[in-house]
């Protein structure tokens, strides 16, 4: 699987973000330059859209390690003297930026981006071959005219970025290739820009526009073995706020990079669900790689004949969207079979307090009272105090339970363990730990959950029902 590193991204305070009327600057573009030696096949530009305005605003996290070492320790001496502003370059193992962002800040995010491309190169499979080398652009007055290739500065004074390639071809085989990016120096667009510039430099191109767009918005995201919902909180509130958008629109043929950051959120959903959802994450990396060689293969076909499966898990994590969700935790069982329980017989399930609906096993009928009894404890925290799901104080860390049917969920309800449960219509059952859908990952512990039918129980117990008034 593959991380990316986000870390001090909600450390940074945002003051109020206000969504940006402006879109993109940045639209196809065309290198013409005829330098190379092979048959010019191929040309990319790809545009990152212009952030929402706190994006731009949170260059002060100076917590990473320096880069390079020299200034930093000669600065720690003489903290009071302040580096006055101009374009310096640094360079890492795999990067060669050009910049007027101070030096701790650019090398904060010279070591910020090596270690991205250290995650994704391990995702892709694919060491990078050359350096990449960027211009980022804290404040344009202190660049002297002519310093930057005009596409590149017309995207950054949108306040966006894109990364300009250039991939030479023999047959259809990427044989060599070329990426700059220019990019505003807020916090996520270099990332983005550079996920763009590997692709193009280590397979010649960087796929289909939702492919290529949700893969860079997720580089700016991804972190070490963290595979939580961390996004942009304008981003989050746009999609938290908006009626989803469908599938068949966000992977349409015919979309153009840099179109809005509104289309950006969306391919970052679809591909953060299809790259951490356990139903799909295992043939979602083969079919990046194939989108990104020259024998593409297509989203319909490595998931059409899981459609509906995908819509719905698509629609109910946007739903459950929050910050700390987690895709992998949450990936619904469409293996185990619900059984209806006759007489006296039950069903028993497992319920993890980390995870989210669970199959319970049961296929509750309509009307049907149901008794439910559970074994062992959980924890909300992984120092917490143990909670039984019987517990009656407050809801959270009781047992929850949601009906499945045909694709649709019933309202999610908490279960009176004492009072048994009637069920308000047919479906399957599913169980979790009831807690906020972000704060599930750190729970810990499973509870047995033992349902069989309560009238059986009342019948075989008539003398305690009949003794009550
Ligand atoms: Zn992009």
């Amino acid at each position: 699987m593959h991380r990316f590193p986000l870390q001090q991204y909600l450390k940074s305070t945002h003051g109020a973000c206000s969504r940006p009327a402006r879109s993109f600057s940045a639209a196809v573009l065309i290198m013409t330059t005829l330098l190379w030696p092979f048959a010019m096949g191929g040309h990319e530009a790809h545009g990152q859209g212009a952030k929402p305005s706190g994006a731009a605003k949170d260059e002060g996290t100076k917590t990473s390690k320096p880069v390079s070492t020299k200034p930093a320790e000669r600065d720690k001496k003489r903290p009071a003297a302040p580096v006055p502003p101009a374009v310096r370059d640094y360079s890492s193992r795999n990067f060669l930026m050009h910049t007027d962002l101070p030096p701790d800040e650019a090398k904060d995010l010279l070591t910020r981006l090596e270690t991205m491309l250290g995650l994704i190169s391990k995702y892709w499979g694919k060491p990078n071959r050359t350096t990449i080398e960027m211009y980022v652009v804290k404040d344009l007055a202190i660049w002297p005219p002519g310093s930057i290739e005009p596409r590149g500065l017309a995207s950054i004074e949108g306040g966006a970025g894109v990364t300009l390639g250039q991939t030479a071809f023999l047959g259809t085989e990427a044989v060599d290739a070329k990426a700059i990016v220019y990019s505003v120096a807020d916090r996520g667009t270099p990332q983005h820009e550079a996920v763009h510039a590997y692709c193009l430099l280590n397979f010649g191109r960087t796929g289909p526009i939702w492919y290529s767009e949700g893969m860079a918005e997720m580089g700016q995201y991804w972190k070490d073995k963290d595979f939580s919902v961390s996004i942009h909180p304008v981003v989050f509130d746009y999609l938290k706020s908006s009626p989803p958008k469908s599938l068949d629109e966000i992977i349409a043929p015919g979309q153009t990079t840099g179109d809005s950051w509104q289309n950006y959120a969306w391919r970052w959903a679809l591909c953060h669900l299809l790259a951490n959802n356990t139903n799909y994450a295992a043939r979602f990396r083969p079919l990046g790689l194939s989108l990104l060689s020259s024998k593409p293969g297509s989203f319909e076909l490595t998931y059409g004949p899981a459609a509906k499966e995908i819509n719905f898990e698509y629609q109910f994590f946007l739903k459950h969207l929050e910050q700390g969700f987690r895709a992998d935790l949450c990936s619904w069982d469409w293996n185990t079979k619900a059984v209806t329980v006759k007489g006296t017989a039950s069903v028993q399930s497992k319920i993890d307090a980390k995870k989210g609906w669970q199959a319970s096993r049961l296929l509750a009928k309509e009307g049907e009272t149901y008794q439910f009894t559970p074994t062992g404890t959980w924890k909300l925290t992984a120092e917490g105090e143990a909670i039984s799901p019987a517990s009656t104080e407050g809801e959270t860390g009781r047992l929850a339970g949601v009906l499945f049917n045909d694709y649709e969920l019933s309202e999610p309800f908490v279960i009176d363990i004492a009072q048994g449960w009637t069920a308000p219509s047919d479906g399957a059952l599913y169980l979790r730990c009831q807690e906020g859908w972000g704060a599930l990952q750190d729970n810990t512990g499973t509870v047995t959950v033992k349902i069989k039918r309560a009238a059986e129980n009342s019948r075989e117990s008539g003398i305690k029902e009949a003794s009550k008034p």
